[in-house]
C-alpha cells in the first residue's frame, strides 16, 4: 500500500509526470512545489516494438505513481518531436512513435487529460521554474542521455518553434559525412557527445589499453554501460577519464555554436552523462572559452550542471499539465 502523500491529500489535484526516454520510463507524483513522490520506473520497449507497447508501459508507470487512483492530469515528456498542438509525436529517433496521436491514446489509457511535450522542453521548464536557471532569464539547456536533447528559454519563455520542433541540437551536423545517426543523416552532434557516444568511445579502447572497464563489462564490450564509464572515471581509470575529456570537448564544440547563435545568460547541462560533473564540463568550458566568436571581448556564459537531475523532465511535464488542466 503506497504511503499517503501530502501531494494527494484532500482536494489538491493529483498530477503525475512521466518521462519517456530511449531506454527507460520514469514517472512520479509531482507536488505544486516541484517535489516528486512515488517515483517509479519501467523499461522502454525497443525501437522495433509497437507504439502500443510503449503506451502500455507509460500507462503502467502512471498507475504505479498514482497508487492506482485516477490522476487529475498527466504530463508526458517524450524524447521526440511533438507537434505544435501537443497532440502527436511526429518522429522519435529512439522510440517507435511516427506521427502517432499519443496524447489522445494515452489519455484513454490513463483516464485523465494528458499534456504531451518534448522531454528537453519539459526539463528546461523545470530548471527555469525550480532549478539551475531560476534567475537566468535566458538559458540554454542541453541534456546528454541516450542522444542529445535541448531547449532554449528566452526571456523566461520556453521557445517551441513554429512547428514545436525547436531545440533538436543533437542533430546539428558537426562532422560532414561523419558517423551515421539514428535520424538517418550523418555527422550529427549526438554521435560524438551523448551517452551512446560515451559508451562507443570507451568500447573502442577495450583491448587497446589496460582499463578497469574490461573487468566491469566482464570482457564483453556489449555489456559496457555509461554508468560503468562514469564509475571507472571516478575511481581514477585513465581510459575512462580520457573518454570523458573527448566527450566534453565535443560538448564545447556544439556549445560554442549555440552560444554564438543565442547568447544565453547561462548554459545548463543535464542528462545521465552530466553526472560526471566537472570531468565532463571542464573540457567543454575550455573549448567554449577558446572558440566562441568574440572570445576575449565578451563574457562567456557559465556552464553548470542541471539542478533537478533525471527527474527534471517529468517535473516539467507535470508542472505544464497542472497549469493547463488543474
Ligand atoms: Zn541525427
Amino acid at each position: 500500500v503506497p504511503p499517503t502523500s501530502p501531494a494527494t491529500d484532500g482536494d489538491r489535484p493529483l498530477v503525475v509526470g512521466v518521462d519517456v526516454g530511449g531506454t527507460k520510463v520514469l514517472a512520479g507524483l509531482v507536488g505544486e512545489d516541484g517535489s516528486v513522490h512515488h517515483l517509479t520506473r519501467g523499461t522502454t520497449p525497443g525501437r522495433m516494438a509497437s507504439p502500443e507497447a510503449v503506451e502500455e508501459t507509460v500507462a503502467a508507470c502512471v498507475r504505479r505513481a498514482a497508487g492506482d487512483r485516477v490522476p487529475d492530469a498527466v504530463g508526458v515528456a517524450a524524447a521526440g518531436f511533438v507537434d505544435a498542438t501537443g497532440a502527436r509525436v511526429m518522429f522519435a529517433p529512439h522510440l517507435p512513435w511516427r506521427g502517432e496521436d499519443v496524447r489522445a491514446r494515452l489519455a484513454e489509457r490513463v483516464g485523465a487529460p494528458v499534456l504531451l511535450e518534448n522531454d528537453a522542453t519539459c526539463a528546461a521548464h523545470a530548471e527555469a521554474s525550480y532549478g539551475a536557471g531560476r534567475d537566468a532569464g535566458s538559458m540554454l539547456l542541453v541534456t546528454l542521455g541516450t542522444g542529445i536533447g535541448g531547449s532554449l528559454v528566452l526571456d523566461g519563455r520556453t521557445w517551441r518553434g513554429a512547428q514545436g520542433m525547436a531545440g533538436e541540437f543533437g542533430h546539428m551536423q558537426v562532422v560532414p559525412d561523419g558517423a551515421p545517426c539514428e535520424c538517418g543523416r550523418r555527422g550529427c552532434w549526438e554521435q560524438y557527445c551523448s551517452g551512446n557516444a560515451l559508451v562507443r568511445d570507451a568500447r573502442s579502447r577495450l583491448g587497446v589499453e589496460p582499463t578497469v572497464l574490461t573487468e566491469l563489462c566482464e570482457g564483453d564490450p556489449d555489456r559496457l554501460t555509461g554508468p560503468m564509464v562514469t564509475a571507472a572515471a571516478a575511481d581514477g581509470d585513465l581510459v575512462a577519464r580520457r573518454t570523458f575529456t573527448r566527450i566534453g570537448e565535443w560538448l564545447g564544440v556544439g556549445l560554442s555554436n549555440l552560444v554564438a547563435a543565442f547568447d544565453p545568460a547561462l548554459v545548463v547541462i543535464g542528462g545521465g552523462v552530466s553526472e560526471a560533473g566537472d570531468r565532463l564540463l571542464d573540457p567543454a568550458r575550455d573549448v567554449l572559452a577558446g572558440s566562441l566568436v568574440g572570445a576575449g571581448h565578451r563574457d562567456v556564459p557559465p556552464v553548470v550542471r542541471a539542478a533537478l537531475g533525471p527527474e527534471a523532465g517529468l517535473v516539467g511535464a507535470a508542472t505544464l499539465a497542472r497549469a493547463t488542466y488543474c
